[in-house]
């Protein structure tokens, strides 16, 4: 059976394409049935659905019944408040992709920013340290461009530990990941030899939870996201920290709140710590270095 042009498709028929042409109408008919969605966010779920890209779909392939069945429930989920990227399950982070699912943060481009400048900061490093790194993206990607460095990472959560551990073996590198609060799983004999420390930390107050997206609030781990009752709380112990861990010129970068620069540039002073905009313009990342 062929449904007429513009109708909007039901489950118990496979759509076919069109008599015009390449151009088939099926994929588009699924995305005007939901129009409370973006565009953009529908056609993921339908490459999601169907394993195909959106091209293809243009291209005229049928979408199955069981694939719209599939594209159905995906919608629900993102209905829910569901984080797209958890319902595809992984994102592009800088040069590679990792898994993502409610154990950790979704990667966001702030902290794709903080990989360019780690990256760029310091010459051939030869220790690498990812604290809070959630899905592991931080030092996986460091580990990528950086494939003769020695990487650690650290997180306070055994799940996200997990995901991270999966996440570095698909990607086949080699991240050493362990399961603790900051520094304190680290071998001593790092000491003073750390060339670069990266860190996305949990940098929320925990009053402004309230007032997060319900995708983040209600779906994303709230230990990622929230340091204390200010919120540079944990920037604070980092900074208190580094200093023992880097090498002399060993730089830290962690990427902080838009409304804590002047008060992390203080944690940081012994480091010189020097704070940097994101791309929208927001004081978003602070960067300090050892002494010589
Ligand atoms: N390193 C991860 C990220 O940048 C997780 C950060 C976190 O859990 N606070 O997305």
């Amino acid at each position: 059976m062929r449904p007429e042009k513009d109708s909007v498709p039901t489950t118990d028929n496979r759509l076919r394409t069109t008599d015009y042409g390449l151009r088939t109408t099926s994929s588009t008919d699924l995305l005007r049935s939901v129009p409370d969605l973006p565009d953009h966010e529908a056609r993921r779920l339908l490459e999601t659905a169907t394993g195909r890209s959106w091209t293809d779909l243009l291209l005229g392939v049928e979408v199955a019944a069981e694939e719209i069945e599939v594209f159905r429930a995906l919608v629900e989920r993102r209905r829910s408040g569901e984080p797209l990227q958890y319902i595809e399950g992984s994102v592009p982070f800088g040069p590679i992709e990792v898994a993502v699912d409610p154990r950790v943060l979704v990667p966001r481009p702030e902290t794709e920013q903080l990989y360019e400048i780690a990256e760029a900061v310091v010459e051939d490093p030869l220790v690498i340290v990812d604290l809070c790194t959630g899905s592991g993206n931080l030092a996986i990607a460091l580990k990528h461009r950086f494939p003769t460095a020695t990487v650690y990472a650290t997180d306070i959560s055994s799940d996200a530990v997990d995901l991270a551990r999966e996440n570095a073996r698909d990607a086949g590198l080699d991240v050493t990941i362990l399961l603790g609060d900051l520094f304190e799983p680290l071998p001593g004999n790092l000491r003073g030899r750390v060339d670069l420390i990266v860190s996305n930390p949990p940098y929320l107050a925990a009053a402004e939870v309230a007032d997060l997206p319900v995708d983040v609030r209600d779906h994303e781990p709230t230990m990622a996201l929230v340091a204390g009752p200010v919120g540079d709380e944990v920037l604070a112990r980092i900074a208190e920290a580094a200093p023992d861990w880097l090498r002399p010129g060993g730089v830290v970068v962690c990427e902080i709140s838009e409304f804590h620069g002047s008060v992390v540039a203080g944690h940081f002073a012994s480091l010189r710590g020097d704070i940097q905009r994101d791309l929208s313009g927001k004081e978003r990342f602070v960067i300090g270095a050892a002494p010589q």
